[in-house]
């Protein structure tokens, strides 16, 4: 690393960047994007929209069309419903107003990295509570953890990253009902399977739900991701955001998307049933080990040390991503077309039987 001539904040010197690898590979099955292009009908309205969204001006700062759209798909009040640059700024915005020195948030892991980066960023203390495989939440755990430490936000992620499991409803319950502070529903993957907390919104009002566009509506591209809460909470996180933080292009393609719904999900069921088959066919490979997953990736284990068979795939053009560091022998691979989903097993099955002989 280069030498900076003026440090940054103490509690961020030892984090490091986001930095999942983006290398150009034939085969890329590694950040759990869709691998389809967003449908024709989509793109070209984008297009006749772009060139007529007066760019000259500002957005629409309160996003009205995007959020009475999005409420109208949850029969929830557009008041409760806060759209943003990929989920991941939802997720900010919330530990910015909810967050920071004094406060904590509880993670349970092995899940999604992010919740703990972007908590250490804004200055929230994180309560880590590791769950044991196959990595189901059990209730009781959850409401131990929240009455010990009494974070100001809890996350569950369902379908939980990397693993792939779908948690129990009653986790996210047994959380809102031990503790005062916010609890976090990450269903980034919720539209591929697992139940989801929106259920719970006319019930508990310290409860969001953070969704994306990035996974099954095929526009990680575009980010943009939204939260779902009791309209006080999306007035309270509102301090923390910045004036006309979504671009009129991105309100526009949420918007068409929106429109098109569809079509935009159409390919779900396609994945859905991939995934089920690449799951199938990777268990016929010896020494593989499948997690169930309900989300469009598979969390999988091999004997073969798990940086060693990432590597060896990446060499061969298939680019998965290695969470051997978090959770041994483990890599996890995005459910891609039937053709990348093909290479990628085959892929698998030569340098396994390459690495034994
Ligand atoms: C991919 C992912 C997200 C998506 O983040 P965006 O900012 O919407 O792209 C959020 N949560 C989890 C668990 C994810 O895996």
């Amino acid at each position: 690393m280069t030498e900076r001539p003026y440090e940054i904040r103490d509690n961020l010197r030892a984090i490091p960047p986001y930095r999942a690898p983006q290398a150009d590979a034939p085969v890329r099955l590694n950040t759990n994007e869709s691998p389809y292009a967003p449908p024709d009908a989509v793109l070209k309205e984008l297009g006749e929209r772009i060139v007529n969204a007066g760019l000259n001006r500002y957005p629409d700062r309160d996003a009205a069309a995007l959020r009475a759209a999005l409420g109208a798909r949850f029969s929830w009040p557009s008041a409760g419903v806060w759209p943003a640059n990929g989920s991941n700024e939802v997720i900010q915005t919330v530990l910015l107003a909810f967050g920071g020195p004094g406060r904590r948030a509880v993670v349970f892991e092995p899940t999604y990295g992010m919740h703990t980066h972007i908590a250490h960023v804004t200055g929230t203390d994180v309560v880590s509570v590791t769950i044991p495989e196959p990595w189901v939440l059990d209730p009781n755990a959850v409401a131990d953890a929240v009455r010990e430490s009494e974070p100001a936000v809890t996350f569950i992620c369902s379908p939980n990253n990397p693993t792939g499991t779908a948690q129990p409803l009653a986790a996210v319950a047994a959380a809102l009902e031990s503790g005062p502070g916010i609890v976090l529903s990450d269903e980034a993957y919720g539209e591929f399977g697992g139940e989801s907390a929106t259920t719970f919104l006319g019930k508990y009002d310290r409860l969001g739900i953070v969704r994306s566009f990035s996974k099954s509506w095929r526009l990680a591209g575009a980010r943009l991701g939204y939260l779902l809460a009791h309209p006080w909470l999306v007035e309270a996180i509102q301090v923390a955001r910045l004036p006309y933080h979504l671009s009129a292009l991105s309100q526009a393609c949420a918007e068409i998307a929106i429109k098109h719904a569809p079509q935009s999900l159409a390919a779900i069921d396609e994945i859905i049933a991939e995934r089920d088959r690449l799951a199938k066919e990777m268990e016929r490979v010896p020494g593989v080990e499948v997690f169930p997953s309900a989300a469009n990736f598979l969390l999988f284990r091999t004997s073969i040390e798990g940086t060693k068979l990432w590597k060896s795939l990446a060499d061969a053009g298939v680019l998965v991503r290695d969470f051997s560091t978090m959770i041994p022998g483990c890599l996890r691979v995005t459910v891609g077309t039937a053709d990348q989903n093909l290479t990628f097993v085959e892929t698998l099955r030569r340098v396994l039987t390459d690495a034994r002989t």
